[in-house]
Parts: C-alpha cells; structure tokens; sequence
C-alpha cells in the first residue's frame, strides 16, 4: 500500500487519510476548486513512531509532482503548507506549518505534525472527549494559495445557509487580501459575506454553485473554508455546520422540499433539543421596551437573569434556583460549567462563529454576542454601557432573537406553534407507533396541549382542582365536618364544584379523549400545617389524619375506599357533566395494590360508558398485573410513585440529600426519577405488560409520570410495546419526535445516525 495518497486518487478511507484528507479527495472528486495536494497517510505515522523513519522517497517524488502540477518551483511562485488530519475531530490540538518553500523543511515539517499527536494538549484534549490514543493522524501537504495579494484575492468562511434561522442564503465572513489566520486572529475585523458579492460578483456566484454542489453530496449544511487569488475562488475545506435548533429544523425541512433528504433522514437527524428550541421563550409582545444595547443575535430565543461574570458563581446560583445571564467579554472552553448553568448569554466582543456563539447554539441557550458598546469590567464586577453602569446582581433580559439587550427581568412568554414545527410534527405522526398523549389539569393546560398536537389527555390530575381558595374551603368543610348532614352538604357542596370543574373541561376538550385521575392526595394536605392555624378543630383533625410516612400512607384509592363519598362524588359529578357536554372520559384508580380495591370502586360507576383504568405505580400492583388486567379497562403506568416505591426513595427528597453524592460517584448513573431506570423499574414494567397482555390481548397501556417525555425513557416503552406515553404539553413536540425516531430505528430506517442516537440502555451501573 502506498505511504502517499493524492487528492485525486480514488481513496477516501478516513482512517487512513483522517477526515480533513478524506474530505479534501472528495472535494477534489466533486470537480471543485480545491488547490493541488497529497496526504502522507496513517499508516505511515504509525510506521513513523515505529521506526522513526518517514518514507521519503515517496514524498520526494510526490512534490516533485506537486510541482509539475502548479506549473510552479517550490520557492519560485510555490509554497506548501503541513497540516495534521486524524479521524476524528480535534480542533486546534496539533500542529500546522505555513509557507514552507524547500524540500527539506516541508520533511521537518511532516515529522512535526505527526510528532504533535502526541503533544500535552492533543493528550488531554483525547482524555476529555474519550478519542482513542490510537487513531493516529496524517499530514496533508497543499499548495498555498495566497489571499494577501494586492489585487482581488481574500479568504473567508461561509455557512452555506443561515446557522441561527435556516434560511437558504450564504452566511459568512470575508477578509480582503487576508490570509486564513487572519480572520481567525481577530487582528482586522472581517465584513459580512456581501462585500465578496459586490466586490466580485462572479466569485460569489461561484462560492453559491460550490455551497450547492457540497450540500447535495453531503446533503447536509456545510461550513466552507475558501479563499481568493487574483480573482480564483479555491474551496480549502468543508465540514457539517454547527446551527441552531430552530435552523436545524428549517434546513431538514427545506431539504426534504429540495429532494436532498427524505422525510425519515429529517426526523432521525433532529435532536429533542433542535425542536425544543422552536418552543424557546420570546418577549411578550407587544414589545415597548426599549434596549439599553444590541449585539448579534448568536442563538435565538429570550432569557432574563442576574447579571453573572464569574462562570463558576453561574453556577453556583443556578443549583440555587437562580436565573442568571453570564456576561463575559468573550467565552472560552472554561466558561462551559457557567455556560451551561445560565439562562442566557451575553459577550462584548466575538462574531456569530465565536467561542459564546457555537456553544450556545449546541446548548439551544439565549445568545448575543459582539456587544461593542458594553464596557465589562471583570474586577469591578460592572457593565458600563455609555453613563449607565450595570452591576453583579442586576436583572437583565437578553433576546437572542434581535440581539437586544434590556434593564429588568422582562415577561416572557413561551412560543407558538410555528408552520416548521407543525409541518415535522405531521411527518412524525405518520412514523411513530406510541401515542401522544398530555397531562394536563386545567382547561389552560388543555388548550396548550391541543395546540402542540397532543392526540388525549391521558392524566388529569383532580387534587389540582382544589387549590383555588374557593374550592379549598369546600374540601375542608369536607374534611371537618362533624356531623353526617354537615358531611353530606359539604359534599354536595364539592359535587357542584366539580361538575363545574368537569363542564369547563370537556368543552375545552372539544372531541379528544381524557382520562381523570379519582383524588390521590392525602386529605391532611388540603388542610392548614400546624403552625399556620390556631383553630382547635383543625388542630385536632390535623392530629388525627397525621402520618410518619404520608407518602405510603392514606392516599389514593385508599382514600377512596374509607371515605366512600369522595370518590362516588367524583364520579358523579363527571357523569353529570358529560350528560351536559358529551365527552369521551376514562377514570383512573390511583394507587391501586389488588383487584378487590378496583371492584370496590367500579361499584360507584353507574355510568357503562365510563371506561375504568388503573394506576400502574405500585410494586404489587405490577406483580398482579395479570389479574388486575381482567378487570381494568386500561392500565397507565405512573412511573414517578413506581420509581420511588422500587428504589425506597422518597421522590420529594432524594435530589436534595444523597443522589448528588450517589451520581458523582458513580453508583448510579442516572436520576432515576427523570431518566427511567431501564433494568429495575423498567424490567417490572416490562414483565407486568406481558402479564396483563398474556389475560388480556387489547388492554391499552400507556405511561403518565415524568418519563413519558424523557428521550431514552421513551425509547424504551416503544420497544416493550407501551400504546401510549403522556406528558407535560410543553413536551409533546420532542415526544413525537423521539416516538418517531424509535418507530424508524426498528424499522432499520435507510440513514442510521440518528444525532440523538444514545438509544443506548446499557448503562453501567448494574
Ligand atoms: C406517577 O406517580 O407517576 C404519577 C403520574 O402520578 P403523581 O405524580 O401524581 O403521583
Ligand atoms: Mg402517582
């Protein structure tokens, strides 16, 4: 095999040639301008840290090539320059040498590049993104050409469509008579991409030709490298652009109109996070605020917070339930931890490709950068911008929509459901197998669930009913009566409230099937605490009704089955309800253990209509799921009292005692309680929906906790054949993705890489 491949040979193996080379063959392949060069493989690194030994016949006659090639001497009109290239991607790490005119030094060179794959930062750069040690790298040598010449000559970098919103245009920078390293050292500040169309014309067309030509054949958008001699557009590299969630979903869309990608590839290369950033916040209009500044809107969508300096104080507050903004003169790799921790993002200096701008574009976070006229003093702790000054503390909002920056926390309101989002979310309609279903308590829930495409509401939770002070004291009337008549008008009294509460409901519903959860919470949660009372009644009933354990204590059905007249009344006041606005309702036992309780309470049900579901949360209930199958119409799966019944964690404690201590060490690797664990809960969950199918073939199951809108948790319940998942209405749209995404997995779908491919369950913790 030879040592040396040229970028016009055939191979385009990127373990042998690293991706830059393989990229530069195909490149050289596609017909584009790409200036004249070889790579000196992989292989022949590795027989270079075997040996020491380079081959340098081959590369001899490989420059003697080059040069007949250009037409040009080295030293006389032709310089090279080195470059590493490894199969993945290491930004920056290793070494580049420039402007290399003789024989000899391009050989130092070589060995210089491969000896730099080893140097400390290309070491700890490989530990911290977990790349192989092995991999190795090539050197690739290239004619220069020279963007610094007097007349027509630049270089610049272009996105081939707009990486904040999509748009089919180029994007970019240029720099006339610079070099590469020009642009990238900030010394001269570059123009936008424009001043290459009216200065010549002819070569910004041809970039536009390049840009279609490399999309079509990577079919995707790229990020090009290019520069211009005496009027010459040469094509240096190209690679998949970074983009914003809401411009990865415009570009898979526009692709599949444009024939590039199909349908399927669209949804399986989104990430929940693109589509969530569809659902960013926005400023509530209408906007009459005016902004005390504007920078470049770097990554969409709107965040108010305190104003931040120091990355780790970022932090800090936000594990305290701080929103805060980091403004920082420019980010660097440092900064991730507060980055990542704030709400938004704020920089004074840097463009739309800087450090601040491509992470939180990868994070899907608020962004606006380049803010010239904001003066950060990072030791003082202030902003100045002209007379006003801004100190640690301050609220901010930032919208990374129109690059505007605000004194105050601005309202922000979520955002609408745009064409793009409805238009991906019909393709993932017709793929995904699970139903889309929200929880949702209140017709304002009902309505956003609606509008974001839910298909049911598959928990509606009835406690939420009573917390308006109204409601409140009819419970409680409930709570403390003494008498059977006080009782009995206090409950007539609820009844009234909840067929109210019903109609309200199932006009909002307008057609789409709900499922209402009978009472779950214990009654002393609808009383006053201790403290906050001094009447002896309640004093007294608080005394009686207190538990050591609530949380295992009188709930749910249990409730249900001691104070007979809540649930009848519940049941009543649906029935009621429906005989005034026809709606197609399910009632849902909570905490249910054995089937004597579900007979129990089917007693109350008058109404053959009214479809009678458990609660699949509780261990026995799982155990019994065969026989509670023969009497259930449905079973939904409440993963969040299910995880905390199989772990013994208390579910409103955990994150804060001991799972911080439990996930930095490693003994789990997940919060369970947002992430479902696969092999314990899961593996229940698993054998109880074979169970109950084996008695009952049709018996609908669904999952209504947490974990219906949590990406590997849903890829889980596709495969155990769960018929549907309910989740918070904000969720839904990333649901149906996901939903979509495992229903094409396992199908084999054409395009593998699914970008949020970590279907893996195989954690390590056993
Ligand atoms: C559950 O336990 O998963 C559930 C959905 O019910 P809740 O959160 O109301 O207990
Ligand atoms: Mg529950």
């Amino acid at each position: 095999m030879p040592s040396v491949f040229f970028f016009e040979d055939e191979c385009e193996d990127k373990f042998l040639l690293g991706n830059k080379g393989a990229n530069l063959v195909t490149m050289t392949k596609l017909g584009l301008p790409v200036p004249p060069g070889f790579i000196v493989s992989i292989e022949a690194y590795r027989e270079y840290q075997r040996s020491g030994k380079l081959p340098l016949e081959e590369l001899r006659r490989a420059l003697s090539w080059l040069q007949k090639k250009t037409g040009k001497k080295l030293g006389d009109g032709l310089s090279v320059s080195v470059r590493s290239s490894a199969p993945a991607s290491m930004p920056g790490m290793m070494d580049t040498v420039l402007n290399l005119k003789d024989e000899d030094k391009i050989i130092s060179a070589v060995k210089r590049v491969f000896d730099s794959w080893d140097n400390l930062r290309a070491v700890e750069y490989r530990r911290l993104n977990k790349i192989p040690s092995d991999l190795g790298t090539s050197a690739i040598v290239q004619a220069m050409v020279l963007g610094n010449k007097e007349k027509n000559s630049g270089t610049g970098v272009v996105f081939t469509r707009n990486p904040n919103n999509g748009q089919k245009r180029l994007f970019g920078e240029y720099l006339d008579r610079a070099q590469g390293e020009d642009l990238v050292s900030g010394k001269r500040t570059p123009q936008p991409i424009e001043t290459l169309r009216l200065q010549m014309p002819e070569v910004y067309a041809e970039l536009e030709r390049v840009a279609d030509i490399l999309e079509r054949h990577f079919r995707d958008m790229q990020d090009v490298e290019f520069t211009v001699e005496d009027g010459k557009l040469y094509v240096l590299q190209t690679r998949s652009g970074k983009r914003s969630g809401r411009a990865a979903v415009r570009i898979a869309i526009d692709m599949v109109k444009e024939g590039i990608i199909s349908p399927e590839e669209a949804i399986l290369r989104l990430t929940p996070e693109d589509v969530r950033a569809l659902l960013y916040k926005q400023l509530k209009p209408p906007v009459q605020y005016r902004p005390v500044a504007q920078g470049l809107s770097a990554c969409p969508g709107a965040a108010s917070g305190k104003v931040v300096f120091d990355p780790l104080e970022a932090d800090t507050k936000a594990r305290l339930n701080e929103a805060v903004i980091l403004v920082r003169p420019e980010t660097s790799p440092e900064d991730i931890q507060g980055i990542h921790a704030a709400e938004g993002v704020l920089t004074s200096r840097g463009g739309l490709t800087s450090h601040a701008a491509i992470v939180t574009r990868a994070m899907g976070k608020p962004c606006v950068c380049g803010a010239e006229t904001l003066n950060i003093d990072l030791k003082e702790e202030t902003l100045t911008i002209g007379d006003l000054v801004i100190r640690k503390g301050d609220e901010i909002t930032i919208d990374g929509d129109t690059g505007n920056i605000y004194l105050g926390a601005l309202p922000l309101q979520e955002a609408e459901a745009t064409t793009e989002l409805k238009e991906l979310m019909s393709w993932a309609d017709s793929y995904k197998r699970l139903g889309v279903w929200a929880n949702a308590d209140t017709v304002e829930m009902i309505l956003q669930a609606k509008k974001f495409g839910a298909e049911g509401i598959g928990l509606c939770r009835t406690e939420r009913q009573f917390n308006s002070p109204e409601r409140l004291s009819a419970i409680r009337e409930f709570i403390l009566a003494q008498t059977p008549a006080e009782r009995s008008e206090a409950i007539n009294h609820l009844q009234r409230l909840q067929k109210e509460d019903f109609i309200d409901i199932f006009r909002a519903l307008d057609g789409m099937p709900i499922i209402i959860r009978l009472l779950d919470m214990p009654l002393h949660e609808f009383l006053p605490s201790e403290e906050e009372t001094t009447d002896p009644q309640v004093k007294e009933r608080l005394r009686e009704l207190r538990e050591v354990n609530p949380m295992l204590g009188h709930r749910g059905v249990r409730v249900g089955v001691t104070f007979p007249e809540i649930y009848q009344m519940q049941i009543d006041a649906i029935s009621e309800a429906r005989a005034e606005v026809p709606a197609n309702v399910a009632i849902m036992v909570p905490q249910v253990i054995t089937v004597q309780e579900l007979l129990w309470v089917k007693k109350y049900i008058k109404d053959p209509a009214l479809k009678v579901g458990i609660m699949m949360e509780t261990v026995r209930a799982c155990m019994r799921a065969g026989k509670l199958a023969q009497e259930a119409d449905f079973f939904s799966f409440g993963t969040n009292d299910l995880t905390q019944a199989v772990f013994s964690f208390s579910r409103e404690d955990v994150e804060r005692k001991f799972l911080t201590t439990y996930l930095e060490l490693g003994i789990l690797e997940h919060n369970p309680f947002q992430i479902l664990d696969i092999k314990g809960v899961g593996r229940l969950m698993e054998t109880a929906v074979s169970w109950a199918r084996k008695e009952k073939k049709t018996l609908e199951i669904g999952v209504c906790g947490e974990h219906a809108g949590e990406p590997l948790s849903i890829r889980f319940f596709h495969r155990i054949g769960i018929d549907y998942v309910s989740c918070s209405p904000f969720r839904i749209p990333t649901t149906k993705l996901v939903a979509a995404q495992a229903a094409l997995e396992q199908k084999g779908a054409p395009i593998s890489a699914p970008s949020e491919s970590a279907a893996k369950d195989a954690s390590s913790v056993s």
